[in-house]
């Protein structure tokens, strides 16, 4: 069963669900069956493309290059910091470090917090979420998980964990996560009796959170085995890991694990007798990885694989071009959907938060410069506006320039305000927009940090000279302080504010989890010959589909084509509404 006919299918199911509107098979909230038909690709649009028309069917994703995302690897790595822990220290450290921190901080993790920030050995995912929030400590007990002997209450032990006691709570986070995850659980209940991943045996590798519990919770209830492991070895939320393994799955993963630990951990999900996984689904294309140099002939079996992280497309895209991709892929990272909210809604909603936890700031009044505004700026601006802030805007393209002065920001250059801003922010996906010689002029207290993808944007490594001290006075906030005792406060060093130092609403994490649910669906009810061994985006009308199914949150009543409006503007009146190079 495709994607599309499964859509169908549900709505003509649950026909309620939308207020105000009654659905029907033909809704514009129900992708058409007819298009089930339909090969379900998405155009090529090359940067620099000026016919934006649509492309033939089985047209591939553009290549990465040609990507508007910014893809680390393409930036020379530099964003990466080593699994080793190697990273240039200050020539004079102080740092007051508390106890809780020791680990955190000296053993530089590798893969730190919900999205990893680095990639040296693993190549790790770099830019997914998972939930910061884990409640329950790591460090009580020593004893590594894989020297104890597990069970859960119904003496299954096919599963590795820190604490099995701890399932309770993990429950009621699960719990707490479906009320943000309304599409997952509309495909729960629209679903009913189909079971489109009736025979699936999904090998997930995500972040372990209550967010992606919800995800495999689904994905069970649509037919599929789930086998899952940990992307991030910092990820896990424990008590999430245990209410999964108390419920019957088999999960891999704890807070804190070694690297060795980590490819442990995926081994066991891949590699268990009389189990072949048939559908992978990856979040930094280290498990994609793991499989082709462990088990290349399981590839015979898998029917596709789907990947979140710009960088675990980026490496499909390799494998593509070295035609060594030998089933097809979807690419979620590039669904307009996730970007619009990852980028824009996402970054509204954190960068207080990020500000806040970290600094205790007072953001009315307060004078701050936001460099960039392209999605994440805007992000950054509104949320900052509305608390009463006096935000300026620094932009190279005219076009973004002009709509800050239109959303009624001052347009500036950095050097004009420098000396003034209390907070600095960049967020442009370039390098050095804030160098040593603007960090010289910064006043007493300004606060610096970086929303954009890469530590490049702030050039921190100017700071670790011997002149200037390190003080390190709360986890992510460093005080650095100029021989005249001026200080700066910059936070997680340059690094992802947001995803560095506060959480990611569920809400953003549910459009991913549906996005990844239905290309699962897609990929593995598809056609032979539909997907050829190459790199697809989800088609248009599948986005649009995701947002319908998150709309019922906000009793929003979508309006309908008649036949004569869809007619007059040549669309079909179930979409897509949109052209595919809309953004
Ligand atoms: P974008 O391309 O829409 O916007 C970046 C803007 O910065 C552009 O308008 C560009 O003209 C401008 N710019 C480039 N160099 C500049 C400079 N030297 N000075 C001033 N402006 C400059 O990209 P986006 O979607 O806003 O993403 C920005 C960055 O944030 C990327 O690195 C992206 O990967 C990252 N990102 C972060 C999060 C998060 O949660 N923090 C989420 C999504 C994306």
């Amino acid at each position: 069963m495709s994607v599309q006919v499964l859509a169908a299918k549900m709505a003509e199911v649950e026909l309620k669900d939308v207020p105000g509107k009654e659905l029907t098979p033909e809704s514009p909230l129900t992708p058409k069956a007819t298009s089930a038909t339909t090969p379900t690709m998405e155009p090529i649009v090359k940067t620099g493309d000026t016919s934006p028309g649509f492309l033939t069917p089985n047209t591939k994703m553009p290549q990465a290059s040609a990507m508007k995302r910014t893809d680390p690897q393409q930036n020379g790595g530099e964003a990466f910091v080593n699994r080793d822990g190697t990273v240039a220290e200050a020539p004079r450290l102080k740092k007051i470090q508390f106890a809780d921190q020791k680990q955190e901080f000296n053993k530089r993790p590798t893969k730190i917090g919900r999205r990893s920030l680095s990639r040296s050995i693993s190549q790790s995912s770099t830019d997914s979420y998972g939930s910061a929030a884990s409640y329950t400590d790591s460090s009580d007990d020593e004893t590594s998980p894989r020297d104890k002997q597990q069970k859960n209450s119904k003496g299954n032990g096919d599963f590795c964990i820190k604490n099995i006691k701890q399932a309770d709570f993990g429950r009621r986070e699960i719990e707490i996560a479906e009320q943000e995850m309304p599409a997952l659980m509309a495909l729960r209940k629209r679903a009913q009796g189909e079971k489109p991943l009736a025979g699936a045996k999904v090998v997930g590798c995500t972040h372990i959170t209550a967010q992606t519990a919800v995800l495999m919770e689904t994905l069970t209830a649509l037919g599929a085995q789930c086998r899952w492991a940990a992307c991030n070895i910092y990820s896990t939320q424990n008590e999430v890991a245990a209410a999964l393994a108390e419920g019957g799955f088999s999960v891999f993963a704890w807070k804190g694990e070694s690297e060795d630990d980590f490819w442990w951990c995926i081994d066991r999900c891949v590699n268990l007798e009389g189990w072949q996984p048939n559908m992978i689904l990856d979040d930094g294309g280290d498990l994609t990885h793991w499989i082709y140099k462990k088990y290349p002939n399981m590839f015979k079996k898998i029917k596709g694989i789907v990947e979140e992280s710009v960088t675990g497309v980026h490496r499909l895209y390799q494998l593509s071009k070295a035609g060594k991709l030998c089933v097809p892929a979807m690419n979620v990272n590039d669904s307009v959907t996730k970007q619009k909210f990852d980028n824009l809604y996402c970054c509204r909603e954190s960068i207080l938060d990020g500000l806040k936890r970290t600094t205790d700031v007072m953001f009315g009044g307060k004078q701050v410069v936001v460099c960039g505004y392209g999605e994440v700026g805007k992000g950054c601006c509104a949320a900052l506006k509305a608390m009463g802030s006096i935000v300026y805007v620094t932009e190279i393209d005219p076009i973004c320039a002009l709509q800050a002065c239109m959303d009624g920001f001052r347009l500036v250059k950095l050097n004009e305000v420098i000396r003034q801003v209390d907070i600095v922010i960049t967020c442009t996906g370039n390098k050095n927009v804030v160098v040593r010689e603007y960090l010289d002029r910064m006043k007493n207290g300004c606060i610096v940090c970086n929303m954009g993808h890469s530590n490049t944007e702030i050039d921190v490594a100017s700071l670790r000279t011997p002149e200037l001290t390190w003080e390190r006075v709360r986890s992510q906030v460093d005080h650095v302080i100029w021989p005249d005792g001026k200080r700066i406060v910059l936070l997680a060093e340059g690094r992802l504010l947001n995803l560095s130092c506060s959480t990611v609403p569920t809400f953003v994490l549910s459009i991913t989890a549906t996005t990844q649910a239905l290309a699962l669906i897609e990929l593995y009810n598809a056609p032979e010959g539909r997907y050829k061994q190459d790199v697809y985006l989800l088609p248009k009308k599948m986005d649009e589909y995701v947002a319908s199914l998150h709309l019922p949150t906000f009793d929003a009543h979508l309006t309908e084509l008649s036949d004569e409006q869809a007619k007059y503007l040549g669309l079909n009146k179930n979409g897509p509404f949109k052209p595919n190079y809309y953004r």
